[in-house]
């Protein structure tokens, strides 16, 4: 049976720093899924938000002479201020120090706790906890994920060594239960290449990590039930944000005679529906780590983990060092909603590694959006406002309809199989055949009414058609195509809206 109800969430970002073009990138592929999913008439929960626990942040609040509350909540406004400039459709905007979130964090670590293995031995227990840190990553390091002692991503970042009793999570326990997830859903993770990762990862063995710090050494985060001395770990409470915004527990329990919200949501063991996109910095968080917490927890697993790659500037990795941040707001406020997020939907292929270039950005924008979506439907609305009567008797050419339903269905599969930029390529290709269309038929030349008639509505179905298509991908430009075309109430009779120029050019 197919899901009615369909749920998907974000990453949440860290906030220590302003937000990055990456979470960008993934709050546009988490929309163009989301906005496709309510096309096919399902009720969406989009899920995203700021997680806000933490050394770094403690730190970096200390820093800035900040009470940590004060410097999250001047923080977390920066990315829901993203979330709203990038157009997304979201649900919720959850907040890792958010009351309800907490509560729910502390009854996950009860019932992790509760479930004991067939020794007796609980999921949750006290150990000396000595290991290598990174404090920008906020995670332990193996040696073999250290070069020359230090983390890759953060080479200028001390690794610090550490010992203290902790709390740690029996993660060993869940390898072949982990095993068993990836070989029943052969599309757990996406792309492939992830799941062979994640796989070859779990399969290798699964070490305990350590799920509570001491806090008196940093007090910036969720108590530990039961235990006044520690707080936990910033990633074991952060990842539990994706059913405390369902209202989990509470939402768990059913109404008499009615299913329970949650499970609606979330899905259930049998029919899993909870989808997941990340970074692919975060393959064993989501696809591993998170997953073996449900299954401890006694909660479903997620159906679908989408993995994204990183994006460059200018072909070299970003850092202050190098001037080179591209910061999404600010590229937002240059050239607009749409051209930025067409940019990252079609330049930085889905799954994979990608760049960001003015130059490139330029070129994209000129080729694609001004001279091709914009000039396209400019053209035709100019042909279609000369027509004194244009009306719905018009046939669209039956080839015509076959490319069409052909092109719908093709983007449909690429956005479902995670191809983002696959689809809008398939998209583009539909326009040219258009500009194709209008060159060979050069409707200005016909002067029968009724042959030009049919070219012209052929030609603005068609337009229509893209406009429909475009609505998960770019949802205001969609909007001002579908709405250039208005259909007299009551009658079979087209009205042309045209607007200002949808892309003017950029020099
Ligand atoms: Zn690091």
């Amino acid at each position: 049976m197919e899901q009615k109800k369909f749920y998907i969430t974000t990453t949440l970002p860290y906030v220590n720093a302003a937000p990055h073009i990456g979470f960008a990138l993934e709050l546009a592929q988490a929309d163009v899924i989301a906005r496709h999913q309510a096309s096919r008439n399902k009720e969406i929960f989009f899920n995203t938000g700021t997680d806000e626990h933490g050394i770094k942040i403690y730190r970096k609040a200390e820093e800035e002479g900040k009470k940590p509350q004060e410097f999250v909540d001047e923080y977390a406004e920066k990315f829901r201020a993203l979330v709203e400039a990038m157009n997304v459709s979201y649900t919720n905007f959850i907040r890792t120090t958010d009351a309800e979130h907490k509560k729910a964090a502390a009854e996950f670590w009860k019932r992790c706790a509760a479930n004991v293995n067939e020794k007796g031995e609980s999921d949750i227990y006290k150990a000396t906890y000595r290991t290598k840190y990174c404090v920008g990553c906020e995670l332990e390091k193996s040696d073999s994920e250290l070069e020359n002692g230090r983390c890759p991503t953060h080479l200028t970042l001390a690794i610090e060594e550490r010992e203290e009793e902790n709390y740690f999570f029996r993660f060993s326990r869940y390898e072949k239960p982990l095993v068993e997830l990836y070989n029943a859903y052969p599309d757990f993770v996406v792309p492939d290449f992830r799941l062979t990762e994640i796989q070859s990862f779990v399969k290798a063995g699964l070490r305990d990590f350590s799920i509570s710090r001491l806090k008196e050494k940093m007090p910036w985060g969720v108590p530990v039930p039961g235990d006044s001395q520690h707080v936990m770990y910033v990633w074991f409470d952060a990842l539990i944000n994706y059913i405390s915004t369902l209202g989990w527990p509470a939402s768990a329990e059913a109404p008499a005679g009615k299913p329970a919200p949650f499970y609606e949501w979330w899905g259930t063991r049998e029919q899993p529906n909870a989808f997941q996109i990340a970074g692919k910095d975060n393959l064993r968080q989501q696809s591993a780590m998170w997953q073996a917490m449900l299954m401890s927890a006694g909660l479903p697993n997620s159906r679908k983990i989408f993995i994204h790659g990183f994006i460059t500037s200018g072909g070299e990795k970003m850092s202050k060092t190098l001037g080179n941040v591209i910061d999404p707001m600010e590229v937002i406020r240059r050239y607009g909603t749409d051209p930025v997020r067409y940019y990252l939907l079609r330049e930085i292929p889905t799954g994979e590694d990608g760049d960001w270039s003015e130059a490139k950005f330029k070129e994209r924008y000129n080729a694609d959006l001004a001279n091709g979506l914009g000039n396209f439907v400019a053209r035709v609305l100019a042909l279609a406002a000369k027509e004194k009567k244009l009306e719905r008797a018009h046939d669209v050419p039956k080839e015509f309809f076959a490319r069409i339903q052909e092109v719908r269905k093709e983007v449909a599969g690429k956005i479902d199989s995670f191809r983002l930029h696959e689809a809008l390529a398939a998209l583009w290709e539909l326009i040219t055949f258009g500009d194709e269309y209008t060159n060979k038929k050069e409707p200005w030349k016909i002067k029968d009414e009724k042959i030009r008639g049919e070219v012209v509505f052929t030609l603005l179905s068609l337009m229509s058609e893209v406009g429909e298509m475009l609505v998960p991908f770019l949802p205001a430009t969609a909007e001002k195509i579908l709405a250039s075309v208005e259909w007299k109430s009551g009658t079979d009779t087209v009205k042309i809206n045209r607007g200002a120029v949808l892309f003017p050019r950029l020099e």
